[in-house]
């Protein structure tokens, strides 16, 4: 079975499994590709994860975020009863605090000053309830959810071409395309289930062109067969200049364009204002790199064009989408099998928010706020006198009514935005402004929880039942095999308890997600009439056990004659659009220069965006050393070039400040980059690391149609911390990251925490040797008093050279390093020393250095954390096999053969380190 595995996992879970040896279908809780997952819960081997064979997404299989789902379900930091002020409290006292409080608020400041935040990780029966109480009950429209940073200019761009928010193509038409234009998209490591369909393909048929369109080469460019690597935010001169091209060289469908597109002309002529040259000095591209882009894609009739987040976090998203989309309208390459653009949504749920109304200016059901008949449409489905009449605050405006104190009441919901907000410590401030902040979360840990009055525990991936869809339309289930862990309840369930308790009892009478998604599937047909695209009455009538066994289904999804479902695969071949006069709109798109460009001061330009094995803030993937091989701290890639001016070698401590704030991050030198240019992750939160909080750096600049902030191009300057010391502790408990923080001054030290197996590192550097650290050090090791334990020592008195492991017989329980100099550690030995055994002295004094004994040699960093093989081991298994494909290597050591996701990796270090003729 293709990339299929199993995995043995949960086995330090106390979770209580609702079945035992019967496998469940569910879906990945993790990116919008929304692969199917078989879940089995055994007593033997604990709870054993799969890909799900049937699912049409991925078809068995699961990168590495999802082939270790099962390591994440452990306890240890769940949240599992409701918080008062951080005491302890029954439901009914939080949700009756909750009602009353929110009551008199209203009654005092009108429902305006009460506001959700909810998120893409909501199920989307969560997300239309709180959009009924909301929207509905309430009657404000100020609820928002984090799909606002992912895909509202998808959203935005769609609705002014087509009249609503319809993808037009599925995942189908990439394997019938000819030529895969990736735009802003880092395919490999963000949605690896479809990069590894693409690669698949590219093996079967080597004519199939993929152009990856990114100012950085990321693995996914260097997988491509070319590479664009445009100035950032330079999309819409881009395509700007292909629809001119198009145009110029009779790759039109003149016919599509009579029939069914309106403003052709004005948009033609808006694209044609740049010449060639002007879009070559803009987008820094060569005329002849633009030609040869330009040529393929009219070459070819068979072209989708996938775009993701370089697209949509910018202040210019919205003309970047629709500047695509003009490109398959004008050809008619759209809604075809094999051709049409298709946006590739962040979250699991990002689209099930999109259909369900979650976004501040939509209704359920794809309708609109500022539609009157659309919100007679809700309001007399939903029984009540009134509606929320006009579209409310998106993201970055609703905090900061926050911090104005306009809004005097926020309820959290599955995410952190203390960390994923663009200026995070603006948000955090208003957070802490607030007078009162509720927060729903699996999790205590996260910064946002931190600032909670009311904590509600929340149900998680495996507890939860309702729907997702992912990125193609597809509605999949998510289904629980584990009981709700202590008081945990769904966020479903919460939002209906706090409605009864306001009196709006009558429309929140659910008993469970069944219920809710029956009701909203039979809003999806109320007045419908083929008006509008999001139909899934043919599943307004499932039985309970029906939705329970729900096979993924495309939507729309209506009923025929013969009581068959009819699935919709595509939209648009024949026209059809959802605007008036049926026709979709060219919109004029006009390329401007990004908001902010780097300065004097602020000489660079920082990109952020995610890695391949974290997801979001880490709250769940850092459960799992697995995912903490590949990459453990916290980093940001610079060009060596620029570092070399800047003194900054591979692996400094270096300062990245904007005009918001700074943070402290680990150098990584890579010519990915271009001069100029840098790129860090946005996932550490305060829980892993000192002051690491990226989007804190990132200015709350926003697309003016859709409101999502950019969130690519932010000026910032690099220097170096320069530290006296470094510290490198080992400890079998975990670390707590308040105490950390508290004792150790964010501006004197940088730490990083991370899991190894049975254990964790702190990696410190600052002011080591200044006052009394050194005790403080010690303190984390807390095993200094055990009875018995043996110490191995070596000090430097002259080099300050501190080096002491602990064991208890051949076990290691602590190690603590102190040196002025960095020590490089041998990361792939790290990871698994706490389960090593230390037998002689000679492995224990090996050990005081961080490297393996002798017999062991060092593996390089981690490439697959599936079978744990190292950089080092691919090289040398290379050139003493002579190996020269990713396919030998699997054959040889196993690595890339189970999720596949390190697969582009191992063929870059192939190509770096043999001759030319490395394959796939
Ligand atoms: Fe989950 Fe990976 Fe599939 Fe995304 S590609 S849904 S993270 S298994």
């Amino acid at each position: 079975m293709h990339g299929m595995s199993l995995w043995l996992a949960g086995l330090m879970t106390h979770q209580i499994p609702c079945s035992y040896d019967q496998p469940i279908n569910t879906t990945c809780p993790y990116c919008g590709v929304g692969c199917g997952v078989v879940a089995t819960c055994t007593k033997k081997d604990g709870i054993q994860i799969s890909g799900d064979p049937d699912h049409p997404a991925n078809q068995g299989r699961l990168c590495s975020k999802g082939t270790h789902l099962g390591h994440t379900l452990w306890l240890d930091d769940r949240l599992l009863h409701p918080l008062i002020d951080g005491k302890e409290a029954s439901w009914d006292e939080a949700l009756t605090k909750i009602a009353s409080q929110f009551q008199t608020i209203i009654e005092r400041d009108g429902p305006d000053a009460i506001a959700m935040y909810v998120s893409g990780q909501f199920l989307t029966e969560d997300y239309y309830v709180a959009n009924k109480f909301m929207k509905g009950a309430l009657g404000t429209a100020n609820i928002d959810t984090n799909s606002r940073l992912c895909m509202a200019s998808t959203v935005a761009g769609h609705k002014r071409a087509f009249g609503a928010d319809t993808v037009p193509n599925c995942y189908e038409d990439i394997e019938s395309a000819e030529l895969i234009v990736l735009v802003g998209s880092n395919l490999a490591w963000c949605h690896p289930i479809l990069f590894q369909r693409i690669e698949a393909l590219r093996e079967e048929r080597p004519a199939l062109k993929v152009v990856c369109i990114d100012p950085r080469k990321t693995t996914t460019a260097e997988s491509s067969d070319h590479h664009i690597a445009l100035a950032p935010g330079t999309d819409v001169a881009l395509f700007n200049g292909l629809l001119t091209f198009l145009n110029a060289n009779d790759h039109f469908d003149h016919d599509y364009i009579d029939h069914h597109i309106e403003n052709a002309d004005a948009c033609l002529e808006a694209a044609a204002r740049l010449s060639l040259a002007q879009i070559a000095d803009i987008t820094q591209l060569s005329v002849e790199e633009l030609l040869a882009f330009y040529e393929l894609f009219g070459a070819n009739q068979r072209v989708v064009t996938l775009f993701s987040q370089g697209v949509n976090q910018s202040s210019a998203g919205t003309d970047k989408v629709n500047a695509i989309l003009n490109c398959h309208l004008f050809t008619g390459r759209i809604g075809k099998e094999g051709a049409g653009p298709l946006s590739l949504t962040g979250q699991p749920n990002a689209m099930g928010g999109r259909e369900v109304g979650g976004l501040a200016n939509q209704l359920a059901c794809h309708m609109e706020l500022d539609n009157a008949q659309h919100r007679e449409i809700v309001r007399t489905f939903w029984g009540y006198e009134t509606i929320a009449q006009k579209p409310g605050l998106k993201a970055v405006e609703l905090f900061e009514a926050v911090e104005r104190g306009d809004i005097q009441a926020i309820w959290i919901m599955a995410t952190n935005p203390v960390d994923s907000m663009p200026d995070a410590d603006f948000v955090k401030l208003a957070l802490q402004k607030c007078p009162l902040v509720i927060v729903s979360d699996v999790t205590r840990e996260t910064d946002t929880a931190q600032l909670a009055d009311i904590l509600l525990p929340s149900a998680a991936w495996g507890e939860k039942s309702g729907t997702v869809t992912n990125s193609e339309r597809r509605i999949s289930r998510q289904n629980a095999f584990l009981h709700l862990p202590g008081q945990a309840k769904p966020d479903w369930w919460q939002i209906t308890q706090v409605a009864q308790g306001m009196g709006y009892g009558d429309q929140f009478s659910y008993t469970s997600a069944h219920d809710i998604f029956i009701e909203y599937a039979q809003l999806s047909a109320y007045q419908n009439e083929g008006q509008r695209d999001f139909d899934i009455s043919g599943l307004s009538d499932l039985s309970s056990q029906d939705y329970d066994a729900l096979k993924p289904t495309l939507w729309p999804c209506i009923k025929q004659a013969d009581g068959s479902l009819k699935e919709q695969k595509r939209f648009f071949q024949h026209g059809g659009f959802y605007r008036p006069n049926k026709k979709a709109l060219a919109v004029e798109t006009v390329f401007q220069p990004p908001r902010s460009s780097p300065s004097r001061s602020y000489p660079f330009s920082l990109n952020t965006g995610r890695i391949r094995d974290q997801w979001h803030t880490m709250t769940r993937t850092a459960k799992t050393s697995h995912l903490l091989k590949h990459i453990s701290e916290p980093f940001v890639e610079i060009n060596p070039e620029d570092a070399f001016a800047a003194t900054i070698k591979e692996a400094d401590i270096v300062k990245v400040k904007s005009p918001a704030g700074s943070v402290l991050l680990r150098a990584k030198l890579t010519k990915s980059v271009a001069r100029g240019h840098v790129f860090a992750p946005f996932h550490w939160s305060e829980r892993y690391a000192s002051n690491a909080r990226v989007d804190k750096l990132v200015a709350a600049h926003r697309d003016p149609v859709s409101g999502q902030p950019e969130s690519k191009i932010t000026p910032v300057n690099i220097s170096l911390f320069r530290p006296n010391g470094f510290g490198y502790v080992f400890t079998r408990k975990r670390p707590d990251p308040n105490w950390l923080h508290k004792t150790f001054n964010k501006t004197k030290f940088y730490w990083a925490v991370y899991g190894v197996e049975n254990g964790y590192v702190i990696e410190l550097a600052g002011a080591v040797y200044q006052d009394d650290e050194m005790s403080r050090l010690y303190h984390l090791l807390e095993i200094k008093d055990i009875e018995g334990v043996q110490i191995c020592e070596q000090v430097d008195s002259k080099m300050k050279n501190l080096r002491r492991a602990y064991f208890d017989h051949e076990k290691l329980l602590a190690l603590m390093i102190l040196s002025p100099q960095q020590i490089s550690l041998a990361r792939s030995y790290i990871t698994s020393i706490f389960n090593e055994t230390f037998d002689n002295s000679n492995d224990k004094f090996s050990l005081l250095y961080g490297h393996p004994p002798p017999d062991q040699p060092d593996k390089g960093e981690i490439i697959c954390s599936c079978f744990n093989v190292g950089e080092k081991e691919i090289v040398e298994a290379a050139q003493v096999n002579n190996i020269r494909t990713v396919k030998e290597v699997g054959d040889c050591l196993k690595a890339g053969t189970n999720c596949g996701s390190c697969r582009s990796e191992i063929m870059k270090i192939l190509e770096r380190n043999t001759a030319p003729a490395a394959a796939k």
